[in-house]
């Protein structure tokens, strides 16, 4: 017990620190389900301690969303409070950091209709477009971080005693996070610096196409000619750096919207709003998603991609090595934000405006015009495996090699 409150201290810190980054006066805004009091009154002290100015949390409970998405009339799912929206949209301006915890049942939804479901996201998602773009853009310092549920627990390590789930998820969390290092937020820095090194050779080398070629998948990417490859820590507005993902073991930029061709097959669940996908393909003709199959929730990856035009297509490509901390865990997560990072992958949906030079000043449509996605929605996808190879074609045609058997060869 002593033991998990150093850790849990020590997650706080390095999420306050390291993630956010919190500066002296600043305004923290966490978002938070209820079933993580503890984490969260462990990082208002700690950002305290280091000079908030205030921290405003925004409480959520999963289970009074389903009920909201059984019972409530249709209607009521097109409907969003728009004082809220504006209310983080003026935190925004004003410089504010915002953190998520992310600590969700993966099947909450299983018996929720997929299309109640996807009215409700379209519905979040469009009243909250101008607040996103305060983040997608990295103008204002945003992080999330996840922390075990009892249902989570019990889905990730149905092989264990019931009492012993929880602790053993925390473990992981722990673990993948760097936490129970002896000084988190050292190793972080060096981690950091390493996933540095990877950006620089790919900025260099600006390829012009992605290979990517397993026993499954074999899908060529052509990237927008001004692209950047970004990873690790972002900086925002004013200039100081932040961590929006913990863990984080990927690097990134965006696929030119029409230039992805071939085929993938997905190497893990996906757990899209409370429901999850398993075993699915996709087909690209020209960035377009022309045929798509999955063993396992067919309808709710249908109405994914069927959520407008930008859905069609890709935002994000994404190279994680099969060796790191979450992939040597061996463990499925049935979460995003830990499974996108034991492998590589893709996003359906909007690129991040950052993944292209003075991408976070142009708008929309000029976003487009550069070659780059746009969509209500951004979901990533795992498509990494240990046969993975991946080699990039620069513009004169010359082939690198720069994953080999799912690892990193540069
Ligand atoms: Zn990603
Ligand atoms: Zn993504």
């Amino acid at each position: 017990m002593e033991n998990f409150m150093s850790n849990l201290n020590k997650y706080a810190e390095l999420v306050v620190k390291v993630a956010i980054n919190l500066q002296k006066d600043q305004t923290l805004v966490i978002n938070s389900p209820i079933t993580s009091v503890e984490f969260v009154r462990a990082i208002t002290k700690k950002a305290y301690e280091v000079g908030a100015r205030y921290v405003h949390v925004e409480w959520n409970d999963e289970e009074i969303t389903k009920l909201k998405l059984l019972k409530a009339p249709e209607e009521a799912l097109k409907e969003f409070p728009i004082w809220k929206a504006k209310g983080f949209e003026e935190m925004a301006e004003a410089g504010a950091a915002f953190l998520s915890i992310s600590a969700s049942n993966p099947d909450l939804l299983r018996e929720v209709d997929p299309q109640r479901v996807a009215i409700n996201n379209k519905t979040a998602a469009e009243a909250l477009q101008n607040f996103r773009r305060y983040t997608q853009t990295g103008k204002v310092s945003w992080a999330i971080v996840s922390v075990p549920t009892k249902e989570w627990a019990d889905k990730v390590f149905a092989n264990l005693d019931e009492s012993e789930r929880v602790n053993a998820l925390w473990e992981n969390i722990f673990k993948v996070t760097r936490v129970n290092l002896d000084d988190p937020v050292a190793s972080w820095k060096e981690h950091i610096n390493n996933l540095r090194g990877k950006l620089e050779y790919l900025n260099n080398k600006k390829f012009k196409k992605l290979y990517f070629k397993n026993h499954s998948t074999d899908l060529v990417v052509e990237l927008p000619n001004d692209h950047l490859w970004i990873g690790g820590g972002l900086k925002n507005e004013k200039g100081n750096e932040f961590i929006p993902n913990m863990p984080t073991e990927e690097v990134f930029t965006m696929p030119l919207k029409t230039g992805v061709n071939g085929y993938i097959t997905s190497t893990k669940p996906l757990n899209y709003g409370g429901q999850v996908i398993e075993n699915f393909t996709m087909t690209f003709k020209e960035g377009r998603i022309v045929d798509f199959t999955a063993e396992k929730g067919y309808e709710t990856l249908k109405k994914l991609i069927e959520t407008d035009e930008g859905s069609h297509y890709l935002g994000e490509v994404a190279l994680v090595p099969h060796k790191s901390p979450v992939s040597d865990s061996n463990i499925v997560f049935f979460n995003t934000l830990f499974d996108e990072n034991a492998s590589s992958h893709l996003a359906l949906g909007s690129a991040y405006p950052l993944c292209i030079e003075d991408g976070g000043r142009l708008s929309k449509v000029e976003l487009e015009e550069r070659g780059a996605n746009t969509s209500l929605v951004h979901v990533d996808f795992m498509i990494g495996s240990n046969d993975m190879n991946v080699d990039g074609e620069t513009l004169d045609g010359k082939l690198y090699p720069i994953f080999r058997g799912g690892n990193w060869s540069i």
